[in-house]
C-alpha cells in the first residue's frame, strides 16, 4: 500500500470524506490516506497526527516524496491535540484503532471538536462502546460500512454532531442501526464467526474447575442475542 494505492479499507474510508474537506487523520501512521485524497485532488488542506516518532517520521517522508508539503501538515500528538483552531478542521478521521481507544481518544479531545461536522471512524474492534460514546456526545450516525479485507471484516462509522435528541437500542449500539437494517453477506459472515468463537469461549468456561456461572449466563445471553440478529 502506499498514496497512490490505498488498502480496500482505506479506499473505502476515503469515500466517506467529502469533496473539500479540511480533513485530520488522527494516528494516520504513513499518511496514505491524507496524501491520497490530496493527490485524488478531492481535498487540498489536511493535518496528519501522530503519537509516536516512528510513525511520524514516516509520515514526513510520505509527504515530502509525494510533493504535498503545503498541503498536508504533519504533526506529532497525541489524539486530538494535532488539530489546531486555526486549521478550521471540519471531519476527522480516526482508523486503524480499536474502538475503545477511539472513544478515549475522542473523550480526551472533545475541546478540538468545535467546528468539526463529521466524523469518519474504522474501529477494528469495540464498536458497541465506539456507539455508545457517539450517543453519549449527541453524535448521530449517518452511515455505516462493513469492508472484508485479507480475512478481516471492518466496520466503518460515519457521525455527525445531531441538534435534535436520537436514541439507539442496545441492539442498535451492537450491531450499528445501518449494519442492522442492511444485515447481507458479510454482517452474517461476521456474527457467524463471533458465534463460533464465543461458543468456544462458553466451551471453556464450563470446563473450568470453578465454572464463572454469572460470565457464563452473561455470554450465553450474548450469543443468544446474536443468533436473533441473524435469523
Ligand atoms: N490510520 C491508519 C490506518 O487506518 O491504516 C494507521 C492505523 S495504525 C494501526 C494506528 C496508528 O495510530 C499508529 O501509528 C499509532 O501510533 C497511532 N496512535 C495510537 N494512539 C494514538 C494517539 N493517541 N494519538 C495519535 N496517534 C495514535
Amino acid at each position: 500500500m502506499d498514496a497512490q494505492h490505498l488498502s480496500k479499507r482505506l479506499a473505502q474510508v476515503a469515500a466517506f470524506i467529502p469533496t473539500g474537506a479540511r480533513m485530520a487523520d488522527i494516528g494516520s501512521d504513513h499518511a496514505y490516506l491524507p496524501a491520497a485524497l490530496t493527490l485524488q485532488g478531492k481535498i487540498s488542506f489536511a493535518v496528519a497526527g501522530e503519537v509516536v516518532a516512528g510513525p511520524y517520521e514516516n509520515m514526513e517522508k510520505e509527504i515530502k516524496e509525494n510533493g504535498l508539503v503545503n498541503q498536508i501538515i504533519p504533526r506529532l500528538a497525541d489524539g486530538l491535540a494535532a488539530i489546531k483552531p486555526q486549521d478550521k478542521v471540519d471531519t476527522v478521521v480516526i482508523a486503524g484503532m480499536g474502538g475503545a481507544l477511539i472513544a478515549d481518544i475522542l473523550e480526551r479531545g472533545k475541546e478540538h471538536l468545535k467546528g468539526v461536522k463529521r466524523l469518519v471512524l474504522q474501529p477494528n474492534v469495540g464498536e458497541y462502546r465506539l456507539r455508545s460514546w457517539l450517543l453519549a456526545n449527541h453524535y448521530q450516525i449517518m452511515a455505516e460500512q462493513l469492508v472484508e479485507e485479507d480475512d478481516h471484516i471492518y466496520e466503518i462509522i460515519v457521525a455527525e454532531p445531531s441538534p435534535v435528541p436520537f436514541s439507539y437500542s442496545y441492539y442498535e449500539l451492537m450491531f450499528g442501526p445501518f449494519l442492522l437494517e442492511k444485515k447481507g453477506p458479510i454482517f452474517t459472515s461476521k456474527w457467524q464467526d463471533y458465534v463460533k468463537r464465543q461458543e468456544g469461549v462458553l466451551t471453556q468456561m464450563a470446563n473450568a474447575k470453578q465454572p464463572p456461572i454469572d460470565r457464563i449466563n452473561q455470554l450465553k445471553d450474548r450469543i443468544a442475542l446474536v443468533k436473533e440478529a441473524l435469523k
